[in-house]
């Protein structure tokens, strides 16, 4: 969509003053304004055309850009408009002051222009408490199983005095003397184009009306105090170091009934003896001895729920790797379990008696002591690759 040339668009010559172009400006503004037109979007259009048009022609900066560049000089060429595209609200906004006073005292400053004022409008703020953060430390068994953990947490909660609101009793309230009651101060200048009016959230009391004159004793008018809660936690399983999960609301309480904060629960894994975590499969190094592993044997294996027998065949080779299926930590959305892998060594003694030393020199001729790998023996790097898939 091209764009219509500024000066066009508010129908003044190239060498406007800027009090022409005011002029022109608060001219098309209060004839497209939308609450002459309603639901029209060719005003719409046109009003916010207008407003473009103002933004760039009444600053001497943009207009001069303007003027050598056209569009593309002030950044407006894609056609959004203000790079980031100017809404209704940043219109009145921005320029409010132009046009307030043709609506003047029937719309009441901003907060009258239909459904464009709402940003001007906001009713009293809700506070938000602050967030806490507790980090918690998970045995690898809870964090197979999911664990329920019961934390002792300092926080700030509702004073239980005066029920969190701050005050005394029910008269401790009265109506804010600057803007008296209404939590809106409406400011009214007179100006070259006549009065202009401005509303804004009061600043003495916050947006909320009335002011605390007798305050609650226990919290100060606070409405909070700092107190500690035991909160239980339902860790589910799968969870894994440095996650966070959020609770919603057991943060800290806000000043004078706002609405609670969250708490962040940082995790923690302990290491365990045995056992190492990859991913949601756990690895073991199992040592076997030289008979173990050239006679075969049971063996146990440590998992995350105490030991597993398993059988170890005759002439099992170092390296080889056993998997135990779903004996590792479930998926934490809950589908899915990891393996247990058990990575298989032989201890080789590094100290021999004589009798050992001789009896091991006489096995050591016995054609069956000459290593005779197979290919899958000897292919190291596939079984790597294995290990780590
Ligand atoms: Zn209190
Ligand atoms: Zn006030």
């Amino acid at each position: 969509m091209s764009k219509r040339d500024y000066y066009e668009v508010l129908g003044i010559s190239k060498s406007a003053s800027q009090e022409e172009i005011k002029k022109a400006y608060r001219k098309q503004a209060i004839q497209y304004h939308p609450d002459k037109n309603p639901g029209n979007t060719e005003a719409e259009t046109k009003f916010k055309e207008a407003a473009e048009a103002y933004e760039v022609l009444s600053n001497a900066d943009k207009r001069s850009r303007y003027d050598r560049f056209g569009h593309a000089g002030v950044g407006s060429a894609a056609g959004g408009g203000f790079g980031g595209g100017m809404t209704m609200e940043d219109i009145f906004e921005n320029f409010g002051d132009i046009f307030g006073s043709a609506f003047g005292g029937s719309f009441g400053g901003f907060s009258g222009f239909g459904g464009f004022g709402g940003s001007r409008q906001r009713g009293r703020r809700v506070a938000k408490g602050s967030n806490l953060r507790v980090k918690v430390s998970l045995s690898l068994k809870d964090i197979a199983n999911g664990v329920n953990k019961k934390i002792k947490v300092n926080k700030y909660i509702a004073c239980d005095t005066c029920g969190g609101n701050g005050t005394k009793d029910s008269s401790s309230y009265s109506n804010c003397s600057t803007c008296h009651g209404s939590g809106q101060v409406t400011k009214v200048a007179s100006t070259f184009l006549g009065q202009m009016q401005t509303t804004s959230t009061c600043h003495a009391c916050g947006g909320e009306g009335k002011v605390i004159t007798s305050k609650c004793t226990k919290c100060h008018g606070e409405g909070i105090v700092k107190d500690s809660e035991v909160i239980s936690l339902d860790i589910p399983a799968g969870v894994a170091e440095g996650m966070q999960l959020s609770v919603s609301g057991k943060g800290n309480a806000a000043r004078r009934g706002g609405v609670n904060g969250d708490l962040i629960v940082l995790i923690h894994e302990d290491k365990h003896p045995d056992l190492i975590r990859d991913g949601n499969d756990l690895i073991y190094g199992l040592y076997l001895n030289f008979a173990e592993a050239t006679l075969g044997a049971p063996v146990e294996i440590p998992t995350v729920d105490g030991k597993v027998k398993i059988k170890i065949e005759p002439g099992t080779q170092p390296g080889k790797i056993l998997r135990l299926r779903g004996k590792g930590i479930p998926e934490v959305n809950g589908y899915g379990k990891g393996d247990l892998l058990v990575n298989i060594n032989v201890w080789v003694p590094k100290t021999l008696s004589k009798e050992e030393k001789k009896t091991i020199e006489q096995l050591a001729d016995s054609e069956n002591f000459v290593p005779k790998p197979s290919p899958e023996d000897k292919n190291f790097f596939e079984r790597m690759k294995n290990f780590f898939e």
